[in-house]
């Protein structure tokens, strides 16, 4: 604290992400990244960007992106006018609550969710309302179809829970609340969902969020996007270019246009991911582990024996990091990213020694 904070610094509650750890060798499971590199085409669209002439980096990257509108559109069968990028999909998502969430009723969103929503409400001052998830940890599709409010946001698999809300449920939203935004934040979809991209043509309502950081192995190089009605796309370009007009570099852009063409990579690195995810729910299963039912690159699960909190602590004893949320209603789960089938192998190794 200082005197030369402003009252609006002073009032924020920051995000706290996950821990990036500088040492080597610990097998890292607490951020949901992808086990797998991305598609070697990235880093040759990167190579040739800087090649022989990089020199280019004098110069602004295009401040539409528009190779990536184009790469994206064709991916997912939308238009140009119908796709937003920005600098990971968290700046997505603090654009998309500064332009289309900010209104006099309160917003929704679950009371177990991306802990980020709450922060981008108190750095937007966005009123909100949490909905509790039902007793199974699960969406109950009613509670948002009821209540007036200024807009709707949940990931679709949820987050940290990994629950999957099928797509009629999302239509059954969006046809409740025509005069609200409801977006969906498909960060992990690709691992077991079916996306409502395919439902912005039908819903004028919608917007759909994507990352590239879990599905396409690039949380380091910082691309989202969202999919909806060009007049909701028009509303983030107006705060885009109120903010920062190159919110994706030169190598962004090159990088994210070649992992989105390379459908290939990204269908295997998907399957493997989904292929692990199903054999270490039943080896924690086996060792009494109680595991909720995951569409995500990740899983959530809790001991009825053994502390989560102290779980975590003798994991990373044993250079093994996963996260546990302080939090109402979680405390005893762990969320546990999908690794490779090696390190899942070591996890389980060493919940054995753990819980004897
Ligand atoms: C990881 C994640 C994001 C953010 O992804 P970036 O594109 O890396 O900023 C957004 N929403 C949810 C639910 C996530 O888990």
């Amino acid at each position: 604290m200082s005197r030369f904070w402003s009252q609006v610094v002073r009032d924020l509650t920051p995000y706290v992400p996950g821990e990036q750890p500088k040492l080597a060798k610990l097998i890292k499971l607490n951020t949901n990244e992808n086990p797998f590199p991305p598609s070697p085409k990235v880093l040759a669209a990167i190579q040739a960007e800087l090649g022989e002439d990089a020199a280019r980096l004098r110069l602004y990257p295009d401040p539409n992106a528009d190779l990536l509108k184009t790469a994206i559109a064709k991916t997912h069968g939308v238009t140009t006018p119908q796709i937003f990028l920005g600098n990971g999909s968290d700046e997505v998502l603090a654009h998309i609550f500064m332009a289309l969430l900010k209104h006099e009723q309160p917003i929704l969103f679950p009371d177990i969710t991306y802990s980020f929503y709450p922060v981008y409400c108190g750095l937007y001052g966005v009123a909100y309302q949490t909905i509790p998830l039902a007793e199974d940890f699960r969406i109950t599709t009613a509670d948002y179809c009821i209540r007036p409010n200024g807009g709707i946001i949940f990931p679709n698999p949820n987050a940290p829970t990994g629950c999957l809300l099928p797509l009629v449920a999302v239509e059954q939203i969006l046809q409740a609340n025509p005069d609200s935004v409801v977006v969906v934040d498909e960060a992990y979809v690709d691992f077991g969902g079916e996306s409502a991209i395919k439902l912005v043509d039908r819903y004028d309502n919608l917007l759909v969020v994507h990352t590239l950081s879990k599905s396409r192995s690039l949380a380091g190089l910082r691309v989202g996007f969202a999919v909806g009605h060009p007049a909701l796309i028009e509303a983030l370009e107006r705060v885009k270019n109120s903010f920062n007009s190159y919110p994706l570099d030169r190598l962004a852009i090159v990088g994210a246009v070649a992992a989105m063409e390379d459908e290939a990579h990204f269908t295997q690195c998907c399957q493997a991911v989904i292929a692990t995810r199903e054999a270490l729910t039943a080896a924690l299963q086996s060792q009494s582990f109680e595991v909720l039912p995951s569409a995500a690159n990740f899983i959530f699960t809790r001991h009825p024996k053994f502390d989560a909190a102290e779980l975590a602590k003798s994991l990373r004893e044993k250079s093994i990091i996963v996260r546990h949320f302080k939090l109402p209603r979680i405390d005893q789960f762990l969320r546990i990213t999908v690794g490779t089938a090696a390190e899942c192998k070591a996890l389980t190794d060493a919940l054995r020694e753990i819980i004897g």
